[in-house]
C-alpha cells in the first residue's frame, strides 16, 4: 500500500490514492505528495530512531520564511516569527482565553442566578484579561496559517478565522457594555439577556476555533 503526505498539514494517509480532501486541513487531493520508502540498512534504522520519534509534518525547513531580510527590522522580524512557529507560540498562548473564557461565562450565569455582585465584577475582570491576550493570540494565529499551513484557504480554515473574529468582537462588546453599564448582570432586562446571548456566541464561537485547532495539532 503506499503512503501519501499532505504537503499542507503532515497528515499521513495510506492507499492506493491520495483522499479527495485532507480529512485535518482540508487541502484538495493534488497537494498530497507520496512518500517513497527506501528499505533501511540497519545502520540507518538506528541513526533514525531519535528522528522517528519526532512526527512527521509536512512543513518545510526554511518554514515558508523566504529569503533573508536585508534591514535589521525586517531581520528581527523574521526572528520572533521563526521563533514563534518553532516554540508554537499560537497553540500554547490560545489556551489563556481558551481557558478563561469559559471562567468568565460561567461567573456570568452564577451572578444572574445567585444577584451576587461580586461574581460580576470577576467575570468581567477575567474577560479584560481574554481581550488583552487575544492581540497575540490572533498574530501568532495568522503567522502560523501563513507560514505552517501555507495560507490555505480550505473550509476548515476560513471557520476557523470567522471563529477567532467572532471572539474578537464579542469579547469586545462585553467589556465595553460592562464599562457603560457595570450593573448589567444585575438588570432584569431584556439587555441583560442579550448581554448573556453575545457571552454565549462567544463561548460556541471559541469552542469551534479551538475543535479545529486541536484536529490540526494531533492529526486525528
Ligand atoms: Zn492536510
Amino acid at each position: 500500500m503506499k503512503k501519501w503526505r499532505c504537503s499542507v498539514c503532515g497528515y499521513i494517509h495510506e492507499g492506493d490514492e491520495p483522499p479527495e480532501k485532507c480529512p485535518v486541513c482540508g487541502a484538495d487531493k493534488s497537494l498530497f505528495e507520496e512518500i517513497i520508502e527506501e528499505a533501511p540498512t540497519e545502520q540507518q534504522e538506528s541513526s533514525n530512531s531519535e528522528e522517528k520519534m519526532t512526527p512527521v509534518s509536512g512543513i518545510s525547513k526554511d518554514m515558508g520564511l523566504g529569503p533573508e531580510p536585508k534591514t535589521l527590522f525586517g531581520r528581527i522580524y523574521q526572528f520572533k516569527v521563526q521563533m514563534m512557529l518553532k516554540h508554537h507560540a499560537h497553540p500554547v498562548s490560545v489556551h489563556i482565553p481558551n481557558g478563561v473564557l469559559p471562567i468568565s461565562f460561567a461567573l456570568m450565569i452564577l451572578s444572574t442566578l445567585t444577584g451576587i455582585t461580586s461574581l460580576a465584577t470577576a467575570a468581567h475582570i477575567n474577560m479584560v484579561f481574554v481581550v488583552l491576550t487575544l492581540p497575540f493570540v490572533l498574530f501568532s494565529g495568522y503567522i502560523e496559517w501563513q507560514k505552517r499551513y501555507k495560507g490555505l484557504r480550505s473550509s476548515r480554515f476560513i471557520t476557523k478565522i470567522i471563529c477567532a473574529l467572532i471572539v474578537t468582537v464579542t469579547s469586545l462588546l462585553l467589556v465595553l457594555w460592562w464599562v457603560i453599564d457595570p450593573g448589567i448582570l444585575q438588570t432584569s432586562s431584556l439587555a441583560r439577556i442579550a448581554y448573556l446571548f453575545i457571552g454565549l456566541i462567544m463561548l460556541a464561537a471559541a469552542v469551534i476555533a479551538g475543535l479545529i485547532g486541536g484536529k490540526l495539532v494531533f492529526k486525528d
